[in-house]
């Protein structure tokens, strides 16, 4: 059984700030040792959205980092939808018009996966669909990582929380495509009006409209779904398994970056503005739910199962029903997958001050 650390959103004051508890909780999680090389993984927002990680929240981890002796770095990878990541001066970019630069933070930003998303390491991980895994080599170089996750929903997995940040966000344009690969959509061509619209939403080039109806290229898609949004007539159809397929495979991509440091990971949790959408949308819509507070842990399946049950009872007792109404998909199902694999143990201890 693994402790998961918890800091209520309703003890927050002007005695306990949010900046307070993280200082409080940080010893308890941190694998810090004197003169590692530190990599302080975050997602800095999509241009345009509104309620990812506070900077001041990062600024605050990374100082810390500093006074346990380490050299710290923040970071994050490339995406493989069209947006403001796509590559690394893309995300760089993206990242100081969000707040976080070296100036704020103390400490470089740096694309993990390189200029163009293909600098990495394979992990062999052994899974039932994941042989192996490329994860962005300044993750994976590191000496140890704290990962600060911003807890929300995700229509594919459901919610996103620290599994998601190791078995997607850590991973180079490679690792990625090998998760996303089993959502590659189909259109109806029925409902296709040919308007091509949803032409400059993939940057791969894989939809291709003839004859005013469209069609995806399988060899060029790479499932990452951005394009669903992209066609007002919902001729776009993702598989019907693709919810469990990509969970599976993210439980089991998690295993990478957790089997290259082993014993190296520190996770904090940031559970407020709970929107529906991650923070890779370039918009936030109102939150699913009320503020949850702060969860920390050395164990990623164990903060997001305690992360996710305390949401759940958050909305219960607000008469909002529970996570998996929000995308109609059990998000248990990736954790689940990644304890599978020993990336961690979905029995916790919550400790409550
Ligand atoms: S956006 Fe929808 S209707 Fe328009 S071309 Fe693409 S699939 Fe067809």
């Amino acid at each position: 059984m693994s402790e998961v650390f918890f800091r209520a959103a309703e003890d927050i004051g002007p005695e306990n700030t949010q900046i307070d508890q993280i200082i409080d909780i940080f010893p308890k999680i941190s694998p810090v040792k004197q003169g590692d090389i530190v990599a302080i993984k975050i997602h800095p927002g999509e241009l345009g959205n509104t309620t990812y990680m506070r900077p001041v929240i990062v600024k605050t981890v990374t100082d810390l980092v500093k006074e346990a002796g380490g050299i710290p770095f923040i970071t994050d990878t490339t995406v493989l939808y069209s947006g403001k990541r796509f590559n690394a001066a893309d995300l760089l970019c993206t990242a100081a018009t969000n707040g976080f630069t070296h100036a704020s933070m103390g400490a470089p930003i740096i694309c993990a996966d390189g200029l163009l998303g293909d600098d990495s390491v394979t992990v062999e991980i052994g899974g039932e669909t994941l042989e192996r895994i490329t994860v962005a080599s300044a993750i994976a170089n590191a000496d140890s990582m704290i990962m600060i996750s911003h807890c929300k929903g995700h229509p594919a997995s459901g919610f996103g929380g620290a599994v998601k940040n190791l078995g997607m966000g850590c991973l180079d344009k490679a690792g990625k495509t090998a998760v996303h690969e089993v959502a590659r959509p189909e259109i109806d061509i029925d409902k296709c009006v040919g308007c091509k619209k949803c032409l400059k939403y993939c940057p791969w080039g894989a939809i291709t409209v003839d004859r005013e109806k469209a069609s995806v290229d399988k060899e060029l898609c790479r499932g990452e779904l951005s394009c669903l949004g992209s066609c007002a007539y919902q001729a776009i159809i993702p598989p019907e398994d693709a919810p469990v397929r990509m969970q599976e495979r993210l439980g089991e991509a998690a295993m990478g970056p957790v089997k290259l440091l082993p014993e190296k990971i520190g996770y904090i949790n940031w559970i407020f503005d709970l929107t529906p959408g991650c923070d890779c949308f370039n918009f936030s819509a109102p939150a699913f739910s009320a503020d949850v507070g702060i969860t920390a842990s050395r164990d990623p399946v164990a903060i997001d199962m305690a992360s996710l049950d305390l949401i759940n009872e958050k909305m219960r007792n607000t008469k909002r029903g529970c996570v998996n109404d929000v995308w109609g998909i059990d998000p248990v199902i990736h954790l689940q997958y990644a304890q599978k694999l020993g990336a961690g143990s979905m029995d916790y201890e919550l400790i409550r001050r």
